[in-house]
């Protein structure tokens, strides 16, 4: 982060650290031979806590998109009766992905910046009996929620315990926890660019051993992102098709600093990151487009106030070497997002909010110098139970 190093603040990709853009940049090795398959071990083991599952995980060389293409078309058959429970924009698309296979497909959508609620959800699959899948979003980062996906996944387990559920995780695991055993989950989704600290290119998928069986009799077609050609090649320490190894040593190293920090250090820091940013705008004015009760913890939404100009904005904010996120789709010039997940810091929040504080007063907006930074470190000291007037005073001589 510097004059020519942006802070990036969007949610994903995200910033490299340096040993991990210095992975990416190595010479390439034979993926059919002893090092490639001791480093798919290694991630794979050091991923799998955060899955929180003792089934196979596959590595796919692909978008995130494709990881959700994958669980849909390895699972479900042309016909199957799929529920997609759509919060935002990626919630929209994995259900557009089982439509386009031919799912028989029901859309629950939830209004933009809401989550799921259990207690609809729980009407809604007494009333349609029948599903072979749900399809949820575990942080839907187009609007800034994340779902409550423990509640969520008990209710389909009462009503409809035949029905696999299926999770976008894409930018919300390795940032906060996720416990797909105990809670019940058969897939799980997500990408090398967001809390894995790497370029885009690999996905990640999760399922569970009745995902694998399931996968027996799925007649969607498959051929590339056949899961089950990539947990035959894992077990040969191998990938069925030339991976994207430079993205491979880059997760690789991504999570021997993951490991070095610890899961907990992790979550906290991305609570703390989250708190900080939430505070830092709302101080600024800026009036969050989240339903309180389920912010994201990896990214936060706020609404351009009326009558200023989102391009004139974030132009202004680029300029002092800030990039946030806009709106998608329909939020279009409505809100912007400001990612904090991956290798994010504290220091980096607070760069960000000071420069929308500079920018937001240049605008002419009614804001008191410091005020963001003000609420931003308060936030922060209270998610790290920090009590700033704890301490001894600032001034005392060295040596008194
Ligand atoms: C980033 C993201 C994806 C995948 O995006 P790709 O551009 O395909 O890598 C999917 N779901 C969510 C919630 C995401 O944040």
């Amino acid at each position: 982060m510097n004059r020519f190093e942006p802070n990036l603040r969007i949610p994903g990709p995200t910033a490299l650290p340096p040993s991990v853009r210095e992975a990416g940049g190595r010479q390439m090795i034979n993926h059919r031979g002893p090092e490639f398959a001791a480093m798919l071990g290694r991630i794979l083991a050091r991923m799998k806590p955060y899955f929180g599952t003792t089934s196979d995980v596959a590595i796919l060389s692909c978008a995130g998109s494709g990881g959700l293409e994958a669980a849909v078309v390895n699972t479900l058959s042309p016909g199957d009766k799929v529920l997609g429970v759509s919060i935002g924009s990626f919630g929209d698309r994995i259900a557009r992905i089982a439509q386009v296979y031919g799912a028989n497909l029901t859309k629950l959508s939830i209004d933009w910046g809401r989550a799921a609620d259990p207690d609809a959800l729980r009407e809604h699959l007494v009333e349609h009996p029948g599903y072979k899948a749900v399809l949820l979003t575990h942080n839907e980062t187009s609007t800034a929620v994340m779902n409550p996906i423990a509640e969520l996944a008990a209710v389909i387990h009462d009503v409809q315990p035949d029905a696999l559920i299926i999770v976008d995780s894409v930018s919300g695991l390795g940032a906060v926890p996720f416990e797909m055993d105990a809670w019940g989950i058969d897939v799980v989704v997500t990408g090398s660019q967001k809390a894995w600290m790497a370029a885009p290119g690999l996905a990640m998928v999760a399922a569970s051993e009745r995902a694998w069986a399931a996968m027996e009799t799925a007649t969607m077609p498959r051929f590339y992102l056949d899961l089950r050609k990539h947990r035959e090649s894992h077990a040969l320490g191998q990938t069925p098709w030339t991976p994207a190894i430079a993205v491979v040593y880059q997760v690789d190293a991504g999570l021997e600093l993951m490991e070095a920090e610890g899961a907990a250090a992790i979550f906290a820091r991305h609570e703390t990151c989250a708190a900080a940013t939430r505070a830092g705008l709302e101080a600024l004015g800026f009036e969050l487009f989240a339903d309180p009760a389920h912010y994201s913890r990896t990214v936060t939404a706020a609404r351009v106030p009326a009558g200023f100009d989102w391009k004139a904005i974030n132009a202004a904010v680029k300029g002092e070497g800030v990039v946030l996120a806009g709106g998608q789709g329909p939020l279009t010039g409505q809100i912007f997002r400001l990612g904090h997940l991956g290798s994010v810091t504290l220091g980096e929040i607070l760069d960000a909010i000071g420069v929308l504080e500079q920018v937001s007063i240049r605008f002419e907006r009614r804001v008191e110098p410091g005020a963001g930074i003000a609420a931003a470190q308060s936030a922060a000291l209270e998610s790290m139970s920090i009590r700033p007037s704890a301490g001894r005073p600032a001034t005392v001589a060295t040596g008194a």
